[in-house]
């Protein structure tokens, strides 16, 4: 042992020696040393070759070994001497990891490396062992020196390695070296004047037809290639020598000879090569030309049942999708079907900006991307801004002019304009008289006003259908079914009768629908005249019992006030009999490996087997007169009521099977009227292979509001209809609808008691001549004696709104929990009206909700954009809106809390964004002395409150982050101008949770309603921590609650992970493109 470690020690120390020899002898060169330089470089590559420890010795710091060697080299004229200490430097640089060529480079030994190459270039044929030794240097450093491609090319170190690769083709020992050194400078942005240097041309030569000889060299050179073929100029370059049908043969003889895939990676560098030249729009018509699409169809088809060739399909997938000829939507326009009048139209507006286009040219494909093609690679699926995620970079969104963070001091506007909101405030100067105590006061909902509307309500349902006064008596539990009501009677009249095959010219009217004649109070019925089941009895189960809000008779009357612009008359089945949330648990699916690749492979099929294609359109609202034929194979489509909003309907192939896949995360909902009727009338969550994903079709900028071409997307899904002649809803999340507002409203006003004061008033007008609820609701005084008539007065104001974004019907869901709490009799909700008077507007936007619109209002803009300016005519219910809070403001009244509810497609659980100066200055790291900002912390009360009381919420997922996109938001305007410190936007998921008691579910009505339920109760317990009063005369151990709640953001970074953590959330129900091998970039997931 002892021995083992002098000898090293000894031999350590031989090196030393013979380094401190070598460095004399570098200081007085003559040339009767070289003999000794010779010797020693000898000496010290053999120790190097056979002693570990002399590599660390020499690359040590302290020994100053590199730069006695480097220093020889530079000296010396003697061949063997740089052949030794090449040889000195591979050795050290060969292991020691990157450190040592770090040490290597910053001692300037690039630079010698590159002169050493270029001089004995000077008189060929050079020396192939010095060639060898240099390029093997020059791959390692280029690992380290970023600037070596620079280098070479200025001092003409490219060109004589390009050289050796041209006239040593067959010479694979020093080709290889050549090669990896090509590949270092490709791989360094260096690509251009490589092209130019006929390296493409060579690479060409290089690579070819299938050999189990020269693998290596092989992918160093397809590697080297489709670097080179990122450039633009290159790719044309080789398009141009038609080199993509070439890599395309190439490929298929890969694939076919390569039967044991002992040669993946090759294949896969092929396929990168051909991904890059797709890059541009030449290399796609070339793909296309070459018949591209069908030879990686067929290979990947083939290649689909091995799991390890996964790389090879999701790189063609990747190709095919991209040159998948563009197609604009097969639609005559982008603009809707329907044409609501705007009084005035701003001329910078969106909608200025679609119509004002001459006919024709509004959805018109771009064809300049050149430039962005690259961009195909890294876009990922995503569907549009959400309210609330950031933008794709997200730190560049975060506000960080501290001007536009302060609260704004002043009264925005003169109290007179603000006077007339007064009448929104009447209980604030009511005189209560004694027998307000004693009865509710009357009041007319304005919806029963003024049903003028005398149309006929039809409700689409099941084959045949009477009226209500065939109802059978209620039953007590809906859910079980009693043996006499049969679905039998349903099937008596039911088109399964008729005999197989033979078709009925009437189906839509067989269909059946209920039609009300609306100007006879309870609608009597008239059935569909021409029917033959006049017999059947349209089972109307009691919701009653169970939905205490709900009655289909009060529906219909509300119904006849709801403007629409397509001026529905039909109903939804759904909307007229109410859903009963599913007393079941709905897990969230699993996604499950390939989904997408599948549903994208079934839409190549289209484009490479056209004839299996039917594209028959089967509904078309821009064709009112669209013949409906009926073969016995289609489905028959519907969306004429209110919240509906199909277009078009296309049946793409005759029979549509697919059974190797199922599963994704967030399913759609279906509602079957058979089920219904049969006693389930819930929305239930359906759907299997669901996916979403872009595709082919394009949208112009136009189209995109402005922005670059982008592609339209697909959801697909697989459903199995349970029943035969079935009518069937769905949507996307549990709908509801405005009339649904308006009759929920009315049965709640229903159950005011004494004690409850409850006023409905309209705020205003929408486009589209609905009236916007507003309501008051808090306790009634105790007496109309001084004091509690004082303290009526005195009580916070909270401010609630719901619905500005029509698509978010989660959050009407949330609403409609939290307006029943605040209306029940329990001891809290008593105690919470007593502490607070509540200001309502559950439904900002009516005219979208009732259109069907997704986001936008009937002016064509998203609502929670138009806070900070809004315009009384286009955006009436925010404008007055903000009227009222700044009308607030002005009395001294301004509110203790704001929250407006929406709702989340990707994220799950329900969350918080609020409002906070320095948690945005700290996210930006800008800086800003924020030892000046005084900032309350209350605003993290209310979060904390429900993440402990409230199932669904959760706090890690808030933010109180200000961001530059959202400075027009509800949210962030009432904060900053009204000067609410508790300003929030309360997000719902559409999807389910992750955490709590209900993680791994998916949300339902319940749940959803319950959320709404836990905010009220959240409010009371907020008041003890807000309520001076409560503070001073008990409880002072609130105060420390209050500051444990607060306390917990010493922490910066770590209580509030914000949005921008959550850009790494998986999209709830986008699935990226799971192309795994192609790491496709995350960063813009949230776009
Ligand atoms: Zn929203």
């Amino acid at each position: 042992m002892n021995k083992l470690k002098m000898a090293s020690e000894k031999s350590a120390s031989r090196v030393l020696m013979l380094l401190s020899q070598l460095e004399r002898l570098n200081e007085e060169p003559k040339v009767s040393d070289n003999d000794a330089i010779r010797q020693t470089t000898g000496k010290i590559l053999h120790l190097i070759q056979t002693q570990e420890k002399t590599r660390k010795e020499v690359a040590s710091k302290s020994s100053g070994g590199m730069e006695i060697i480097l220093s020889s080299l530079e000296n010396t004229q003697d061949l063997q001497t740089t052949l030794n200490i090449l040889a000195i430097l591979n050795e050290l640089l060969t292991v020691g990891g990157g450190c040592r060529t770090g040490v290597f480079v910053s001692k300037g030994g690039t630079a010698l490396l590159l002169q050493l190459l270029v001089g004995s270039s000077k008189d060929p044929p050079a020396n192939e062992e010095l060639m060898l030794h240099i390029h093997s240097l020059l791959v390692k450093v280029g690992l380290k020196d970023r600037k070596l491609g620079v280098k070479a090319r200025l001092n003409g170190a490219l060109n004589v390695t390009l050289n050796l690769v041209k006239y040593n083709l067959q010479n694979h020992k020093l080709l290889l070296p050549c090669l990896q050194v090509l590949r270092v400078y490709s791989r360094i942005h260096f690509f251009m004047s490589l092209g130019k240097s006929g390296t493409l041309e060579i690479m060409f030569e290089i690579i070819g037809p299938f050999s189990k000889k020269s693998t290596t060299l092989l992918k160093v050179a397809l590697d080297t290639l489709a670097s080179l073929l990122k450039s633009g100029m290159n790719a044309r370059r080789a398009v141009d020598r038609g080199y993509l049908p070439t890599l395309l043969t190439i490929y298929q003889d890969w694939h076919r000879n390569d039967t044991r895939h002992r040669h993946v990676v090759i294949r896969k560098s092929i396929l990168g090569c051909i991904k890059n030249l797709t890059n541009i729009k030449l290399g796609r018509k070339a793909f296309i030309d070459a018949n591209g699409m069908r030879i990686l169809y067929n290979t990947s088809t083939e290649c689909l049942p091995v799991r390890t060739l996964d790389p090879l399909v999701n790189t063609s997938s990747l190709i095919m999708r991209k040159c998948f000829p563009k197609n604009r939507l097969p639609l005559p326009t982008i603009k809707s079907v329907f044409h609501h009048p705007l009084l005035h139209i701003p001329a910078s507006g969106p909608v200025a900006k679609l119509y004002n286009q001459p006919p024709g040219v509004d959805d018109v494909v771009d064809e300049s991307d050149e430039n962005e093609a690259t961009e195909v690679d890294t876009e990922n699926d995503t569907e549009y801004d959400e309210d609330e995620t950031g933008p794709k970079t997200q730190n560049d969104d975060i506000e960080t002019d501290i001007n536009k963070l302060r609260p704004i001091q002043m009264n925005t506007r003169p109290f007179d304009e603000l006077r007339a909101y007064e009448y929104f405030f009447r209980e604030f100067s009511e005189n209560f008289e004694d027998d307000d105590f004693e009865s509710p006061r009357s009041v007319i909902p304005p919806s029963s006003v003024n049903s003028e509307l005398h149309r006929p309500i039809i409700i689409p349902t099941t084959p045949s259908s009477l009226g209500p006064q065939n109802r059978r008596p209620p039953q007590e539990d809906l859910l079980t079914p009693k043996p006499d009501e049969s679905p039998l009677e349903l099937d008596s009249i039911s088109i399964s009768k008729r005999p197989e095959g033979t078709s009925d010219p009437d189906l839509v009217c067989s269909l059946g629908r209920l039609v009300l004649d609306a100007g006879v109070n309870g609608g009597s019925v008239d059935g569909p005249q021409d029917e033959g089941g006049e017999q059947a009895v349209l089972e109307v189960p009691d919701t009653a019992a169970l939905l205490p809000l709900h009655d289909p008779d009060l529906y219909l009357e509300m119904v006849k006030s709801t403007r629409s612009v397509p001026a529905y008359t039909e109903v939804g089945y759904p909307d007229y009999f109410g859903h009963v949330a599913l007393n079941l648990r709905e897990p969230i699916l699993e996604r499950v490996y390939g989904v997408q690749r599948t549903k994208i492979f079934q839409d190549i099929e289209r484009l490479i087997h056209p004839s299996d294609i039917l594209d028959k359109v089967v509904y078309d609202l821009d064709n009112q007169s669209c013949p409906v034929t009926d073969n016995g194979e289609s489905l028959k489509f519907n969306s004429k009521f209110e919240s509906g909003n199909l277009r078009k309907a296309i049946q793409v192939r005759k029979y549509y099977t697919n059974t190797d896949v199922n599963g994704d995360s967030m399913q759609v909902l279906m509602y079957s009227v058979q089920d219904a009727i049969n006693g389930s009338p819930h929305w239930v969550r359906t759907g299997s292979d669901i996916c979403y994903y872009k595709n082919h079709f394009s949208r112009s900028s136009i189209a995109a509001g402005g922005q670059k071409g982008k592609s339209y997307f697909t959801l697909t899904f697989t459903v199995t209809f349970q029943h035969k002649d079935d009518v069937c809803y769905f949507a996307y999340h549990y709908p509801y609808t405005y009339s649904m507002l308006k009759m929920h409203l009315q049965k709640l006003s229903a159950l005011r008691t004494a004690q409850i004061y409850y006023r409905q008033d309209d705020l205003c007008e929408t486009l589209g001549g609905n009236s916007c609820p507003l309501l008051t609701i808090t306790a009634m005084p105790g007496s109309s004696s001084n004091d509690p008539i004082s303290q009526f007065r005195s009580r916070p104001v909270v401010f609630l709104s719901a619905r500005v974004h029509p698509g978010e019907t989660n959050s009407s869901w949330v609403m409609k929990g939290t307006l029943e709490y605040l209306m029940s009799c329990s001891p809290q909700a008593q105690s919470l009206r007593e502490s607070y008077i509540f200001k309502i507007i559950p439904m900002l936007n009516p005219d979208g909700v009732i259109n069907g619109n997704h986001r936008c209002s009937l002016s064509g803009e998203d609502l929670n954009r138009q806070w900070q300016n809004p315009n009384a005519e286009l955006h009436p219910t925010i404008y007055h809106a903000k009227s009222l809070l700044q009308y607030l403001r002005a009395t001294g009244r301004t509110p203790l809390v704001f929250c407006d509810y929406h709702g989340h497609s990707r994220k799950k659980n329900v969350f918080m964004y609020g409002c906070s100066i320095k948690e945005t200055v700290w996210q930006t790291n800008v800086n800003t002395s924020t030892c000046d900002l005084h900032e309350d912390l209350g605003y993290r009360t209310l979060p904390k409150l429900l993440s402990q009381m409230a199932p669904a919420f959760s706090l890690s997922s808030c933010s109180f982050v200000v961001e530059r996109s959202k400075e027009a938001t509800a949210r962030v305007v009432v904060w900053r101008e009204i000067g609410v410190q508790r300003s929030y936007t309360m997000e719902s998921t559409l999807c389910g949770c992750d955490q709590g008691k209900y993680k791994g579910l998916q949300i339902g009505t319940s749940e959803l309603e319950e959320m709404g339920a836990q905010f009220c109760l959240a409010l009371l317990r907020l008041k003890r921590f807000t309520s001076p009063l409560e503070l001073h005369n008990h409880n002072s151990h609130l105060l420390d609650m209050e500051t444990d709640l607060i306390e917990t953001r010493s922490i910066p970074n770590i209580t509030s992970p914000t949005t921008y953590v959550l850009e790494e959330d998986e999209p709830a129900f986008l699935e990226e493109v799971d192309y795994s091998a192609e790491k496709f970039s995350r960063q813009d997931s949230l776009n």
